[in-house]
């Protein structure tokens, strides 16, 4: 068995040990592995993730071997990954190098942890279910019904008043049955024999095998984040520490690069937004005014320039600088201006779009026309006999179309 030196010392990051086993690649594990008498590698384990660093053999100085994860198996063997074993055998003394700004991120976010989900049940009797380390943000799952934003304010405000006042946080090792008496706020498996167990002075005693600061203000702070419903109660996001530093400062570059667009305050920015959203719209109603208004005087003049030809003024029109909204709107307005209309109407800019409409009594069929228009332009619409649309699919061919089609209608 691997004697774990982490279990004694989170801030032991170099040590001496023994190869005694290298296990060869094995599918699907496509790297080789190395079991150590001894070891500083802290295992993914309890929420926790794994260390990284280097060891190297003692006999080949010159040659670091990656440590590029930690895992432990079910029967407790610590098995340390690496990118090559060339130095490596049975037997050899090797020196290993824990990564120490990954354990120290570590240790700020899981001590973290432990006050923060002291803090729930001591404030609100609200027990951790589990706990997740990502790799930007940690999550504890809180068994509760409801979370208000009161109760994580107050959560994150005692969390940070334990933290700064720096207290204390000790390793003790316990049976069992020494540990029924102490209430500790999280039980272990029942299997183990000897319990080790984090000791916050005077605030939280829970059973873990995790790697923790000495004392409470080595976590820095604690800043609670994103919280959401989940199956099993409540999720909190949290960041601890540099973490939290490094949340904040990409926060705070986020707004600040907003608020120049708006040119005011990071926090005029709510009251900003509502604003810009008020105005689009209103600009947006407006907009949509001044197109009836354009489309209706649109329609005066074109009609006034149609001549009437058995009983019909045709409107044939393509416009390149309007859309679909656009046309519907002058179709309307033709046909309802004049009983003899009938208009074949198109615009040009992406997506292109047909209508054709005509004023109620004329005798073609709308729908029937802007098949056979699609039925050349290729594309999809159709419609009724007194008004249909279409976005063609080819755009060049649309006025010659239109064109063939008002001399039948002419007819
Ligand atoms: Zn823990």
């Amino acid at each position: 068995m691997t004697d774990r030196l982490y279990y004694h010392d989170s801030f032991l990051y170099e040590f001496d040990a023994v190869v005694i086993e290298v296990r060869s690649p094995s599918a699907p594990e496509v790297r080789a592995a190395v079991v150590l008498d001894r070891t500083a590698f802290y295992p993914t384990s309890g929420g926790q993730v794994f260390d990284t660093g280097w060891i190297v053999a003692a006999s080949n100085p010159q040659q670091r071997v990656r440590i590029e994860e930690v895992t432990e198996t079910d029967d407790g063997t610590i098995l340390h990954f690496v990118a090559g074993t060339a130095a490596l055998q049975k037997g050899s003394c090797i020196h290993g190098s824990v990564d120490v700004d990954r354990r120290r991120d570590h240790m700020q976010q899981h001590s973290g942890q432990h006050v923060l989900s002291a803090a729930f049940v001591r404030l609100f009797d609200m027990p951790t279910v589990s706990f997740h380390m990502g790799a930007d943000s940690c999550s504890i799952d809180l068994d509760t019904k409801n979370l208000t934003s009161a109760q994580v304010e107050a959560a994150e405000a005692l969390a940070n008043d334990v933290i700064s006042q720096d207290r204390r946080v000790e390793i003790r090792f316990v049976t069992q049955e020494e540990a029924s008496g102490l209430g500790l706020r999280k039980l272990p498996p029942a299997e183990q024999e000897k319990l080790r167990l984090i000791d916050i002075q005077d605030f939280d005693l829970t059973a873990c095998g995790g790697t923790h600061v000495t004392a409470t203000g080595q976590i820095g702070c604690l800043l609670l984040r994103k919280t959401e419903k989940v199956r099993q109660g409540w999720r909190v996001e949290f960041v601890c520490g540099k973490r939290a530093v490094a949340t904040a400062r990409r926060d705070y570059v986020t707004l600040t690069e907003t608020a120049r667009l708006s040119s005011g305050h990071i926090w005029e920015l709510p009251q900003q937004v509502r604003k810009l959203q008020e105005e689009s719209r209103t600009s947006r109603k407006s907009r949509e005014q001044l197109l009836e208004e354009i489309a209706e005087l649109h329609a005066g003049q074109l009609l006034a320039a149609t001549p009437e030809t058995a009983s019909r003024k045709l409107i044939v029109r393509s416009y390149a600088d309007r859309d679909l909204t656009f046309i519907k709107l002058l179709a309307q307005r033709l046909t309802r201006q004049s009983g003899a209309a009938v208009a074949l109407l198109a615009s040009t800019s992406p997506p292109a779009a047909l209508v054709f409409a005509q004023s109620t009594g004329q005798p073609f069929d709308m729908g029937v026309l802007m098949k056979e228009a699609l039925g050349q332009l290729g594309g999809r619409g159709g419609g009724s006999r007194d008004m249909a649309q279409g976005g063609p699919a080819q755009i060049d061919q649309i006025e010659t179309v239109l064109a063939e089609l008002a001399a039948r209608l002419q007819c």
